[in-house]
């Protein structure tokens, strides 16, 4: 398969970002996009062109039934001034995971990786070079047959978005406040919990809502049967270390299985940090936060990588975490993962894939 370029002139093209830190997160767009459509049963050759609306027909299922899968993931400048993708093979064999679920055809993992790398060279002057900032890569996949009858769609477009992104954290590595209550659900045992869909993300709106009505910044979902366990928090994977040791959910089917959790799994192994994937149970957790024994809350993510949680609210109280200020567990996990991003830190896993 082939991947076909059909580039914007030179002369219309966008100025470079000058202050990625002043962007709001996904809101400025390079000058290119990748785009494949699959008919007839099969992937036709992609193209690399100008960012441009989509055309669906109204009746396209995604539309109406939600069939849709996406990915996150970064491309960053190195140290030695070279470009690198984190962990882009693990995005990839994701969102196949993610297809098979949803009844979406499976992609060639090589070709998938090439058409990332392609989009990015030809986009290249606008990953940022600032401190702190990178390219965010968001590829997603629709169901575009028409029809209202509910079933899988026989056709489907997979589609590549840049944004160059600044740090998570504008006014520095800040800590964030998170909420939890049993009223609402994020995902239940053998549902779509462990996948990245669009429709996970709508339903998690109204208790996002409830938790900014607190005036926390995400909501720490807890497992849908009982409502007694952690699971994860927004969009991240989330970390508790009680105690010296590590605790996170263990990847039942219900939570996301994040590549930064992975990431954080492998670091603390190797740097003599007990992890354990096992999950606390709220009421526990609110006890030993407030006797000292949980001393950091960190969740994790591609678009924050580690973001401190200095207070959880929960049934009416406030439970702070080591007064608020970040730990050195939390510290370690953002330094080590982001020095591996930046190679500063030696890429002992193989995790980076340069543009070469
Ligand atoms: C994407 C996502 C994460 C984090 O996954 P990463 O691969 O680390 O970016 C965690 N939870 C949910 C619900 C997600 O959608």
């Amino acid at each position: 398969m082939e991947i076909i370029k059909e580039l914007v002139p030179e002369s219309e093209r966008k100025p470079v970002i000058e202050d990625c830190l002043k962007v709001k997160f996904g809101h400025v767009f390079t000058d290119h996009m990748f785009v494949q459509e699959y008919k007839d049963g099969k992937w036709q050759n992609g193209v690399i062109k100008k960012v441009d609306n989509l055309s669906l027909h109204p009746g396209a299922l995604v539309l109406h039934y939600g069939q849709e899968i996406f990915e996150g993931a970064k491309c960053f400048k190195t140290a030695s001034g070279k470009f690198a993708m984190f962990r882009i093979k693990d995005n990839i064999a994701r969102m196949n995971r993610s297809a098979a679920k949803l009844e979406m055809p499976q992609m060639d993992p090589e070709y998938a990786e090439r058409a990332i790398k392609e989009l990015i060279k030809v986009d290249e002057r606008h990953i940022p070079t600032q401190e702190g900032c990178s390219l965010y890569i968001r590829p997603f996949m629709i169901a575009t047959e028409p029809g209202l009858g509910v079933r899988p769609s026989s056709n489907f477009i997979f589609c590549v978005l840049l944004c160059p992104v600044g740090a998570y954290y504008p006014e520095g590595f800040k800590p964030a406040k998170i909420y939890s209550t049993d009223k609402y659900s994020r995902s239940a045992p053998r549902g779509t919990g462990d996948i990245k869909c669009g429709g996970n993300y709508a339903a998690s709106l109204a208790g996002g809502e409830e938790a900014h009505k607190h005036g926390c910044s995400q909501m720490l979902w807890l497992d849908s049967r009982t409502h007694k366990y952690v699971e994860e928090v927004g969009s991240m994977n989330v970390f508790f270390v009680k105690e010296g040791t590590v605790y996170t959910a263990p990847l039942a089917g219900t939570i996301l299985p994040g590549i930064t959790r992975a990431s954080v799994i492998t670091l603390c192994k190797d740097n003599d940090i007990p992890v354990k994937e096992e999950a606390l149970e709220i009421d526990e957790l609110c006890k030993d936060i407030e006797a000292g024994r949980v001393t950091e809350i960190f969740g994790s993510g591609t678009a924050a990588s580690i973001c401190p949680v200095s207070e959880l609210v929960y049934k009416e109280g406030r439970y702070v975490v080591s007064e608020g200020k970040i730990g050195p567990v939390t510290q370690k996990m953002y330094d080590l993962i982001i020095g591996i991003q930046r190679g500063n830190v030696e890429d002992k896993y193989g995790w980076l894939t340069y543009l070469d």
